[in-house]
């Protein structure tokens, strides 16, 4: 008889996640098995239930910020990888296209899975993965921890290459949730200064705390681009908008002096509009950051391992609990990531 996990399963577009037993998979060639210790809360999640995100598979485990320890592997993995803790790469690319030529899996037109978005992620007990997705996390860093960098840390890492820091410029960190706290982690490792928007006192404080050159709470702030202004002189080297409304995409390119970068990450069911003139004169570059490659997020591990980077928890909480935890996420101001625990 083939033993069962408990998996949180997505069914369709705009209906609740569902907690089912499911059998424990086992790994084919080239995969292995982790038995998952973490997995963290992504606003995507939120995206997928509500049917702003919809890849046109269904009935399939949610959940792609996943760390564990691998328990078992496929043929043609080396036995000496059982044991390993690792967190998920969450791309597996055809490996044929240009794009994944180039490494940039998170491209692929055709990808061969996408754990958590088309094929079984980890809100669950175990995942199986190709081995090259695992990424090994050294052991003085916690699980717990280590999950957020599969989505979070290393979608900051890779919109922060995006924009091209260099030590000294200003970068403008619009929406400080979990993504939004690694960005400024890795611009402020780039050298960057830094200035976080958001609204209240709970996430002024987690800015200040990491360091942010400025905080600017929106709900204070009657013209947050005249603030930025005042700020830095003349306007952000570079902003990341992970708020993604009309509104907040706008302000965001109003903050950019001339040449500005501005990169969007989040985004919500809202337009982004923008008159041309507003991007030639000053010679704007709006470019959009999707996910990760596989080296960001082994960079990624690699600024915590050198304490670079931290990822922030605002709590764990049980597997079980996932519907009281996206409710969080949806409602709460958060500071970190909530994290799930099989
Ligand atoms: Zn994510
Ligand atoms: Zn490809």
């Amino acid at each position: 008889m083939t033993e069962t996990m408990q998996a949180v399963r997505y069914l369709g577009p705009k209906r609740n996640f569902e907690l089912r037993a499911i059998a424990i998979p086992a790994p084919a060639s080239g995969q292995v098995r982790v038995k998952i210790a973490a997995c963290g809360v992504c606003r995507t999640e939120l995206h997928l239930r509500d049917g702003l995100l919809d890849l046109g598979r269904r009935d399939f485990t949610v959940g792609h910020e996943v760390a564990g320890r691998i328990d078992a592997v496929g043929e043609n993995v080396a036995a000496s990888r059982i044991g390993q803790h690792v967190v998920v790469y969450y791309y597996e690319g055809c490996g044929e296209c240009r794009y994944c030529r180039d490494g940039d899996e998170q491209l692929c037109p055709a990808p061969k899975s996408q754990p958590g978005f088309t094929s079984d992620g980890g809100y669950a007990e175990y995942i199986v993965v190709r081995a090259r997705n695992c990424v090994p996390v050294p052991a003085h860093i916690p699980l717990e921890q280590a999950a957020p960098l599969g989505c979070a840390g290393s979608t900051a890492v890779h919109a922060g290459k995006l924009a091209r820091l260099v030590p000294g410029e200003w970068a403008v960190i619009h929406g400080f949730g979990g993504v939004g706290m690694a960005t400024l982690q890795y611009a402020a490792a780039c050298g960057a200064r830094t200035i976080a928007i958001d609204m209240g006192n709970t996430k002024m404080q987690a800015a200040r705390t990491m360091g942010a050159t400025a905080v600017i709470d929106a709900a204070e702030t009657p013209d947050v681009v005249a603030e930025v202004a005042a700020v830095t002189g003349e306007g952000a080297d570079a902003v990341f908008d992970l708020v993604g409304t009309a509104a907040s995409m706008q302000a965001s390119a109003a903050m950019l002096r001339r040449r500005g970068r501005l990169v969007l990450i989040g985004y919500t069911s809202e337009d982004f509009r923008i008159h041309p003139v507003q991007l030639i004169v000053k010679e704007i570059t709006a470019h959009g950051s999707v996910g990760s490659t596989l080296t960001d997020l082994f960079d990624a591990v690699d600024l915590v391992a050198r304490g670079l980077m931290t990822p922030l928890i605002d709590r764990t909480m049980k597997l079980q609990d996932f519907a009281q935890a996206l409710d969080a996420v949806e409602h709460q101001a958060l500071t970190g990531r909530i994290v799930l625990l099989p």
